[in-house]
């Protein structure tokens, strides 16, 4: 529908006043909800897109046995972690360039769009010359810098929520994209920052659910980092998309225990392929 149609549609009274400081990522923005294009995987539409793979690129072979499996499943995009904001220091930060360097490989090889972190202002062009989409991780969300960089930049963002921001927060970092001109933006919740140890962060299905509905804009969840456990992410995959979140982004490893990040919530990739069935299936409803 062109722009005049959608004009004569809306009544002036529903556009978003001036003074919304959300007047460009609410709803009641665009007519309908919006489509985001990485590669061959479309978020937003009827499909969920699911993103998977390692939590950290580690070596051309166990990034590739995972993409096999991305592909196999029927997953959309890949995933895989460059430049990694680890707690500690002395933690594996990523295999940083090379890391970048054999995710194009893979992207080359198998077709899968990817998608990998960028940390810094300074990393924006080299992460976007060698990945299809560009993640701002939780703890960036609110790096004002890099949000504006990225709003000129030309590829898709997938924002993730920061472990204590509110849904409005959330949504306002969204909107610096969006201000600066990058409309290619999809939302990921991935828990918020609570009081149990046994879970890594609470898994906010309410507030994903609330972001859908507040926005156009696409909305995923990501089940590993929000509950830090791999024993719960099918069932918490299976209640995103039935609470209707637009895809998953899910953490994958050949061999999980010996993962050199966030092991403990590593999928091995027969138990992913269960999780991909859970989603054709709850898709078919
Ligand atoms: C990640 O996706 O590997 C990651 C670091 O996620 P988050 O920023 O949500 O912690
Ligand atoms: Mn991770």
């Amino acid at each position: 529908m062109n722009a005049t149609a959608v004009e004569s549609i809306e009544p002036v009274a529903a556009k978003p006043a001036a003074t919304n400081p959300l007047r460009l990522v609410c709803r009641s923005m665009r007519e309908k909800r919006s489509l985001v294009q990485v590669g061959t995987a479309c978020f937003g539409g009827p499909q969920p897109v699911v993103i998977a793979g390692p939590c950290s690129v580690e070596s051309y072979e166990q990034t590739r046995l995972a993409a096999d499996a991305v592909k196999a499943a029927g997953a959309g995009v890949l995933r895989g972690g460059a430049f990694k904001p680890r707690t500690s220091p002395y933690d594996f930060q990523g295999l940083g360039v090379e890391g970048l360097e054999i995710l194009a490989r893979i992207r080359h090889e198998t077709g899968l769009p990817v998608v990998s972190e960028v940390m810094s202002t300074d990393d924006i062009d080299i992460v976007a010359g060698h990945v299809d989409m560009l993640q701002v991780g939780a703890r960036n969300m609110q790096n004002f810098a890099l949000l504006r960089r990225l709003s000129k930049c030309d590829r898709p963002i997938l924002l993730k929520r920061g472990p204590a921001s509110t849904v409005k927060e959330w949504l306002l970092a969204a909107e610096y994209l969006l201000a600066g001109g990058n409309d290619q933006v999809v939302l990921c919740e991935r828990g918020v920052r609570s009081y149990d140890p046994e879970l890594r962060n609470t898994f906010d299905l309410a507030g994903m659910a609330l972001a859908r509905q507040l926005t156009h804009l696409p909305v995923i969840a990501d089940p590993s980092h929000a509950t830090g456990r791999r024993d719960l992410i099918r069932s918490m995959s299976r209640a995103a998309l039935a609470a209707g979140a637009d895809g998953l982004m899910i953490e994958i490893h050949p061999q999980p225990s010996a993962a050199l990040s966030d092991a403990d919530q590593a999928l091995d990739l027969a138990s992913f392929s269960l999780v991909m069935d859970d989603a054709a299936a709850i898709s078919a409803l």
